[in-house]
């Protein structure tokens, strides 16, 4: 998880906090700084994303259909931080599929899990298959139908050697025709496999997918940019109209969730199956991971809870700030969020 030993060198305050708790980990001072700094940015990140995740939520709810639970959990997620006698953090997460809090988790397991996998490939190459945008009835049977297609030309090009792979499913709206394109992003090891796989698609897709809307490329040695887009979200939540970007309408994320429900959106393939273990599922093991250790003061329980107009958990009964609400220059990857 990305507690990442960083170049954070600030001194925090509380040298007392430090002091026992260097003893108690024997971590050198330094390092037991960085890491506490570290956590203070990815807290201040996740503050960034949880501001923007309750509208979008509350909006989502609000739409009142069989999904309005699940909405709201997303409107509670990461809603209290439980700071233990250890200074450690934890707190319930929603595990939604536009939870850009959980989505933040998501993206840095699957990195973690798959990228040093694939920076393994020999020849590696990055491919999309697209078809023509649908209508939000005609979404999910046309998911299931790709998804059939694909694993029939999986098993076609087996026969020629294994595949090992990735691959991902993206639908995005378009805010001027209101129509939806589902397509599969992938990564796949082998030019042969991954002209294959393109020719195939192209023969069964005859009416509905043209070749320029298409892409099949090598990725170059050291070239991670690619392969990140595959461990970002299942959508975009902004559209462009008339040239100016709006945020989609939570009607057609709806629509994009329900198409999308009880789907797998990301599929190895072959020596990636193995590294594939409890990528989409969020544990809590993983999630303390993330935050620990940070605290002002050791030995001492407090619950921290979040308060939409400041941007941050508050300690209800001191009045004190967990994080400093975060900045606009909070910046967060690939500028999503
Ligand atoms: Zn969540």
């Amino acid at each position: 998880m990305p507690t990442n030993i960083g170049n954070g060198r600030e001194r925090c305050s509380d040298t007392i906090y430090l002091d026992s708790l260097a003893q108690a980990r024997n971590l050198p001072e330094p390092v037991l700084q960085s890491t506490i700094q570290d956590t203070r940015k990815a807290l201040q990140r996740r503050a960034f994303r949880k501001k923007y995740s309750v509208p979008l939520h509350v909006n989502l709810a609000e739409l009142r259909n069989e999904r309005e639970q699940y909405y709201r959990n997303g409107i509670y997620c990461a809603e209290r931080i439980e700071q233990g006698v250890d200074g450690r953090l934890r707190t319930h997460y929603c595990n939604g599929r536009l939870c850009p809090i959980c989505q933040a988790i998501r993206t840095a397991k699957g990195i973690n899990k798959y990228l040093p996998a694939i920076q393994s490939f020999a020849d590696p190459y990055f491919l999309t298959l697209t078809r023509r945008t649908v209508q939000g009835e005609h979404l999910r049977p046309t998911i299931r139908q790709m998804k059939g297609e694909f694993s029939l030309i999986n098993d076609l090009a087996r026969k020629n050697g294994k595949v090992h792979g990735l691959r991902k499913l993206e639908v995005i709206y378009n805010g001027e025709t209101g129509l939806y394109h589902p397509h599969f992003h992938m990564i796949l090891d082998g030019e042969e496999v991954a002209s294959f796989v393109l020719k195939e698609w192209l023969k069964r897709n005859r009416f509905s997918a043209h070749r320029d809307a298409q892409e099949l490329q090598a990725i170059e040695p050291g070239d991670s940019t690619g392969i990140r887009k595959l461990f970002g979200y299942i959508t975009k939540l902004v559209t462009e109209v008339e040239e100016e970007k709006i945020p989609v309408p939570s009607e057609a994320l709806d629509v994009i969730v329900a198409a999308l429900f009880n789907s797998r959106t990301l599929q190895p393939y072959g020596s990636l199956i193995q590294a594939a273990r409890d990528t989409e599922k969020i544990k809590a093991t993983d999630v303390e991971a993330y935050e620990t250790p940070y605290g002002f003061t050791i030995g001492k329980w407090i619950l921290w809870e979040w308060e939409q107009r400041l941007a941050t958990w508050v300690d209800k009964q001191t009045g004190a700030l967990l994080v400093e609400p975060p900045t606009e220059k909070i910046r967060v990857k690939n500028n999503r969020f």
